[in-house]
């Protein structure tokens, strides 16, 4: 089948290459579909999201990408906006200043009860473990269900088109803290399907962790897609790629694994909306 991915960082947040050599990379890769999703910008400091004062460029580069290859490659605007109630930006802001034409909503920091923020995403595990320790007392459930609770607070206010890896609060977890299989886990993960499902909202499968050897599993994990399917949430395959020969990242063997599971289609941004595409070899 051929390949699509919304989900992609360029040099304009924490990327490494420019716009355009994406391009060129998924149209080498024969893929019909290109969307851009550089990190929104936060109200502080960081090293990883499009600076304020340059959203408007990276708007514009993308807008003439779009031109350039039209005929060739549909491509498209968009942000991976970070949910973090009373600090950022609502969606919509983001929907208009920058013309985008779908959202991917994502939460990469955690609000403990003190409004400090717990980094749970990037290379570094001791990061994750440190925040635990400092943020939540060492109290993993708690840590957990506040990042649980936090992405239903984005499902149910903000309204993003796809949920960026939902659940990558596992990913520095590795099997020490927790497991899929408590109940308190179980519990938390079916409320939040629930409330998607209700929402509307499209899940990525990302393959980031497995191409960066910093996960076994996709996100979400083979545990969660059984019940994203039960509960017939569309879902679409994205690499969230920050390198162009990042852009078909686990692509084959993930979708194996989905047929595997029973899925049958895929979800994908077109011109004329989001569409259906079979899963086929
Ligand atoms: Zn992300
Ligand atoms: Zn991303």
């Amino acid at each position: 089948m051929q390949y699509f991915n919304h989900h992609t960082h360029t040099i304009f947040c924490d990327g490494n290459s420019e716009p355009e050599e994406y391009v060129k990379k998924a149209l080498e890769l024969d893929f019909h579909t290109l969307g851009f999703s550089g990190h929104a910008p936060v109200p502080f400091e960081n090293n990883f999201s499009i600076k304020d004062e340059k959203l408007e460029e990276y708007a514009g580069t993308v807008r003439k990408l779009k031109d350039k290859y039209s005929g060739e490659i549909n491509i498209f605007i968009s942000l991976e906006i970070d949910f973090i109630p009373g600090i950022t930006h609502p969606f919509d802001y983001f929907v208009e200043r920058a013309g985008l034409d779908y959202t991917i909503g994502g939460v990469h920091l955690v609000k403990n009860p003190g409004n400090k923020l717990w980094f749970i995403d990037g290379k570094d595990y001791t990061v994750y473990d440190r925040g635990l320790q400092t943020l939540f007392g060492g109290n993993i459930r708690k840590a957990v269900e506040a990042y649980w609770q936090q992405i239903i607070g984005m499902v149910a206010t903000q309204k993003p088109d796809v949920i960026a890896h939902i659940d990558k609060i596992g990913m520095h977890n590795r099997g020490r803290y927790f497991s899929e299989e408590e109940s308190w886990y179980k519990d938390i993960v079916w409320k939040v399907l629930k409330s998607v499902k209700e929402n509307g909202n499209i899940i990525e499968v990302n393959t980031r962790g497995l191409y960066k050897g910093r996960s076994d599993k996709t996100f979400p994990s083979p545990f969660l897609l059984e019940q994203i399917l039960h509960l017939q949430i569309p879902v679409t395959l994205s690499s969230d790629a920050h390198k162009p020969e990042e852009l078909d990242g686990y692509f084959d063997e993930t979708l194996k694994m989905l047929d595997d599971i029973g899925f049958k289609d895929l979800i994908y941004f077109s011109k004329e909306g989001w569409k259906k595409q079979k899963i086929t070899f």
